[in-house]
């Protein structure tokens, strides 16, 4: 079995599969994580397969604490145990704050950001045994400065920056780091539902003029991955 095996929720479309490859790319086995998409999940692992690699696709709400375990142990028996942990599932149900609901705030809260407390503890027993291990939860630029609109979506991603920040801190000695990354407008079905001209006002606010692309991300979340990022924890990577 590798002994290099990456989990990347949200897998199936967007920034997932973006990362899902290039960890592959880089070696990694891949644990494909994906709520509805079972046919896109199952085009990825094709994907990776073609190219000479070993994936599984594994369906599972992170919000469910049931879901995730059996999630990790469907990973571990097809691939071997988690090395690296990519906690990129995410929604967003936007509306301001007068209007939002108590379900759309829970909805998001539970999807964004008690996954990834799921997900990590789940991840953190085989790592600690390991000694070695790479936790990496894709924040949002909502996260760092709000946005108005996303009173839900904003907090989840400021928590998955805490979260982040306060476990990197009581494992680091462990050989496992715990970084975030925070993207900005990434081009995927989650701005594409925005609309045209929302995304054409937000180029012109982007100092490349442009919004950026999934593979992007995931090359800042291989470097993270990689033995070359040893010495980095805590931290929050703005991408935008
Ligand atoms: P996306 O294209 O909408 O894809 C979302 C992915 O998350 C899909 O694979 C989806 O699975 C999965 N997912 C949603 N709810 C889930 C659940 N309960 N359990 C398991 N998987 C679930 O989104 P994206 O733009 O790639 O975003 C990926 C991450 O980056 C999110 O955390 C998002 O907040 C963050 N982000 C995105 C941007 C951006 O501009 N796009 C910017 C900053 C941060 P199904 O296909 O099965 O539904």
């Amino acid at each position: 079995m590798p002994d290099r095996v990456a989990l990347v929720t949200g897998a199936s479309r967007g920034i997932g599969r973006a990362i899902a490859l290039r960890l592959a790319a880089d070696g990694f086995a891949v644990g494909v994580n994906y709520a509805n998409s079972a046919a896109k999940a199952e085009e990825v692992v094709a994907e990776i397969e073609a190219g000479g690699g070993s994936a599984v696709a594994v369906r599972a709400d992170v919000a469910d604490s049931a879901a995730v375990t059996s999630m990790f142990d469907t990973v571990a028996e097809a691939l071997g145990p988690v090395s690296v942990l990519v906690n990129n599932a995410g929604i967003t149900d936007d509306g301001l704050m007068l209007r939002m609901s108590e379900d759309q705030f829970d909805r998001v809260i539970d999807t964004n950001l008690k996954s990834a407390f799921l997900c990590t503890k789940a991840a953190l027993r085989g790592m600690m045994r390991a000694k070695h291990g790479r936790i990496i939860n894709i924040s949002s630029v909502s996260g760092v400065s709000g946005n108005p609109g996303q009173a839900n979506y904003a907090a989840s991603k400021a928590g998955v920056i805490g979260l982040t920040k306060s476990t990197a801190k009581e494992i680091g000695s462990r050989g496992i780091t715990v970084n975030a990354v925070a993207p900005g407008f990434i081009e995927t079905d989650m701005t594409e539902a925005l609309g045209e001209t929302v995304t054409e006002l937000a180029s012109k606010q982007i100092s490349v003029g442009r919004l950026g692309r999934p593979e992007e991300v995931a090359s800042l979340v291989g470097y993270l991955a990689s033995d070359e990022a040893s010495y980095i924890t805590g931290q929050t990577i703005v991408i935008d």
